[in-house]
C-alpha cells in the first residue's frame, strides 16, 4: 500500500509538472538558524552531537529548508517560474512519547510534500491547482475532505497590507472552487494563511491530513531571489504543500475507512490461490508466478488445512480474488471467487488480469 500511494505521487506529480527531488536528511545546525527551526522548533529535532558537545546538526523535521538551498544554489529568472519541488523523505519528529498514536501520529513521517516557487501573480492558479490535485486524490478513496481557512495570527510577520492580500487569494481560490470551507480565525502560520484538509476517522476524531501554505517569509531568510522581466531582482513566494499529509497517518485513516475492504487496486494481495490439494501445489505457484509476471499481487496459501479453512481465511482477509486449483482447472478455466460476491465463476488467466487492471483508477 505505501509503494501504491508513493507511485500515484510520483505519476501525478510529473503530470502535473513537478520535478522530483532529493535532498539529505541531516544539514547544519546555521541552516535550521537561517529558517527559525533551531530557535522555535529544536526541542521536536533529533539533533546530531558528539560526545559531550554542543549539538551541530539536526534531522529534517520537514523538507522546506532542503529546498530552500536547492532553489538558491543556482540563478533563477522569472522564466524559470513556477517552480515545483517534491519530494518524500522521510522526516524525524521528536514528538512527546504520550503524544504518540499508532500511525495517527508518529516520529517517522513521510508526507508527499512539494515547495512550489512562484511569482506573486502566479499564486491563485498554483492554489487552484493545488485544489483540483486534493480534490482528486481525496475523490480516488471516496473520502470528503473538511477545508478550514486559517487567518492570519496575534503573533505574526510581514504588513498587513501583505496578509489581505495572501488571505484573499487563498479565500478566492476556495470560492472559485466552489468549496465550502470554515475559518480558523488566528490560526495561520507566523509567515502565511493556510488552506488545512482535515478527515474524520470512524470515531469521530477529526485529523488534519493536507495542507496548503502560502508563505512570504521563509525565501527572504534565505536570501532567494529571481531575475524578473524588469530586470530587478525579486523574492519569491512559496506554496508549502502536501495533499495527503503524512502518508503514515494516511494509512491509518485508509485502513479505518474502508474496514480494511481496500478497493481492488489498493489491496495488498490481490488474488489468493488455493491448491485443492498437494498435488496442485506446484501449479498453484506457478500461477502466482504468472499473476505477478502480469502485474498482479498474488500469494497461494498451501498451509495443511482444509480447503473451506482455507476460503473461510480468505474471506477474512478481504482478499478480492480466491482462485481454487484442483484437478480439472486450467489457465482457459479457474474456478475463480470474487470478495462478497455469489459463488464462483469461470475464468480464464487472461480475464482475471483484465478485471484486475481495469479497477486501477485511470489519471483525469
Ligand atoms: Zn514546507
Amino acid at each position: 500500500m505505501w509503494n501504491l500511494l508513493e507511485d500515484l505521487r510520483r505519476r501525478e506529480n510529473a503530470r502535473r509538472g513537478y520535478l522530483e527531488v532529493k535532498t539529505p536528511l541531516i544539514y547544519d545546525r546555521s541552516v535550521w538558524e537561517t529558517s527559525g527551526h533551531w530557535a522555535k522548533f529544536r526541542g521536536e529535532m533529533f539533533l546530531v552531537a558528539g560526545e559531550g558537545e554542543e549539538p551541530h546538526a539536526g534531522l529534517k523535521p520537514m523538507n522546506c529548508p532542503g529546498h530552500m538551498l536547492l532553489f538558491g544554489s543556482g540563478l533563477r529568472s522569472y522564466r524559470d517560474l513556477p517552480l515545483r519541488y517534491a519530494e518524500s523523505s522521510t522526516l524525524h519528529r521528536n514528538e512527546p512519547t504520550g503524544a504518540l498514536h499508532g500511525l495517527l501520529r508518529v516520529r517517522h513521517v513521510t508526507q508527499d510534500d512539494a515547495h512550489i516557487f512562484c511569482t506573486r501573480e502566479q499564486i491563485s492558479e498554483e492554489i487552484f491547482g493545488c485544489l483540483d490535485y486534493a480534490a482528486y486524490l481525496y475523490d480516488l478513496f471516496g473520502m470528503d475532505a473538511a477545508f478550514e481557512l486559517s487567518t492570519r495570527p496575534e503573533n505574526r510577520l510581514g504588513t498587513d497590507e501583505e496578509w489581505d492580500f495572501t488571505e484573499e487569494a487563498l479565500r478566492e481560490a476556495l470560492d472559485q472552487r466552489g468549496l465550502e470551507y470554515f475559518v480558523g480565525e488566528g490560526e495561520g502560520a507566523f509567515y502565511g494563511p493556510k488552506i488545512d484538509l482535515h478527515m474524520k476517522d470512524v470515531l469521530g476524531r477529526s485529523w488534519q491530513m493536507g495542507t496548503i501554505q502560502l508563505d512570504a517569509l521563509m525565501p527572504k531568510q534565505f536570501g532567494l531571489t529571481y531575475m524578473g522581466a524588469d530586470n530587478v531582482e525579486h523574492t519569491p513566494y512559496v506554496v508549502h504543500r502536501a495533499l495527503l499529509g503524512s502518508l503514515e497517518r494516511f494509512m491509518g485513516i485508509l485502513i479505518e475507512h474502508y474496514g480494511g475492504v481496500f478497493p481492488v487496486w489498493l489491496a495488498p494481495v490481490q488474488v489468493r490461490v488455493l491448491p485443492v490439494a498437494e498435488a496442485h501445489a506446484a501449479a498453484a505457484d506457478a500461477l502466482v508466478t504468472a499473476l505477478a509476471a502480469a502485474g498482479v499481487r498474488a500469494d497461494a496459501d498451501e498451509r495443511d488445512e482444509t480447503l473451506g479453512k482455507r476460503i473461510r481465511d480468505a474471506e477474512l482477509a478481504k482478499i478480492p480474488y480466491v482462485v481454487v486449483w484442483g484437478d480439472r482447472e486450467t489457465r482457459e478455466a479457474m474456478a475463480v471467487r470474487r470478495r462478497g460476491g455469489e459463488g464462483v465463476t469461470t475464468e480464464s488467466l487472461e480475464s482475471l488480469v483484465e478485471a484486475i487492471s481495469s479497477e486501477h483508477p485511470e489519471p483525469v
